[in-house]
């Protein structure tokens, strides 16, 4: 049974995801701790729940979904894992923190990349990789088919989609993947994203303003 546990972290109010299941190993999706007192509430629900951390994996390399990474890894010895298609974008980062104010940002280097129909393992969880870009060039969404759970980054939100307007975004682009790839999944699943609250994914397929 995969657990999921959400945080809001950083000035841009990213969601960021502890999933893990009995077994106690668990990954987190897209760290935005920054503060140390954000830090200090993620490390506090792993350690009050003993779990194992052994995988930090991004849906892409915005500056707001990666700040914790080096935080986490210095901890928890978790290893990073990024999409291939945003190699050097994330080589970047460092530079953007620096623009966007974020001067305590370390950088970690990347230890793998995840590439569409890769798979994630952990516990007796398997995470399958799509491939879903537009928001950004890369961008990748981890679905647990078994859970009818998504985690879709910023790709879609409730009633609303990503912005396109920065580097290496399209809108048609992220038309196109979430038409043609996420709303062909089981329309029972329930989307974790980026930013706000979660969704279903059927409620989109019929309310969204952006897609209907
Ligand atoms: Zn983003």
């Amino acid at each position: 049974m995969l657990k999921i546990k959400s945080f809001t972290f950083n000035p841009y109010q990213e969601n960021t995801y502890i999933i893990f299941d009995d077994s106690k190993e668990a990954i987190i999706i897209d760290p935005g701790n920054y503060d140390p007192h954000e830090n200090e509430s993620i490390s506090k629900y792993i350690d009050e729940n003993r779990l194992s951390l052994t995988k930090i994996i991004l849906t892409h390399c915005h500056i707001d979904h990666c700040l914790g990474n080096k935080y986490l890894n210095e901890k928890y010895d978790a290893e990073l894992l990024i999409p291939f298609d945003e190699k050097d974008m994330y080589k970047n980062v460092q530079n953007i923190s620096q623009l966007f104010g974020f001067h305590k940002y370390l950088h970690l280097n990347e230890s793998k990349y995840l590439k569409e129909k890769d798979k994630i393992e952990f516990g007796n969880i398997e995470l399958d990789v799509l491939f879903l870009p537009g928001h950004s060039p890369g961008h990748l969404a981890f679905h647990c088919k078994n859970e009818n759970v998504c985690f879709s980054g910023d790709v879609l939100f409730l009633n609303s989609i990503g912005r396109t307007d920065l580097p290496g975004g399209d809108h048609d682009t992220l038309i196109h993947s979430i038409k043609n790839k996420l709303f062909l999944l089981n329309e029972d699943t329930i989307i974790y994203s980026g930013h706000g609250p979660k969704t279903i994914l059927k409620n989109e397929m019929n309310n969204n303003p952006f897609l209907i």
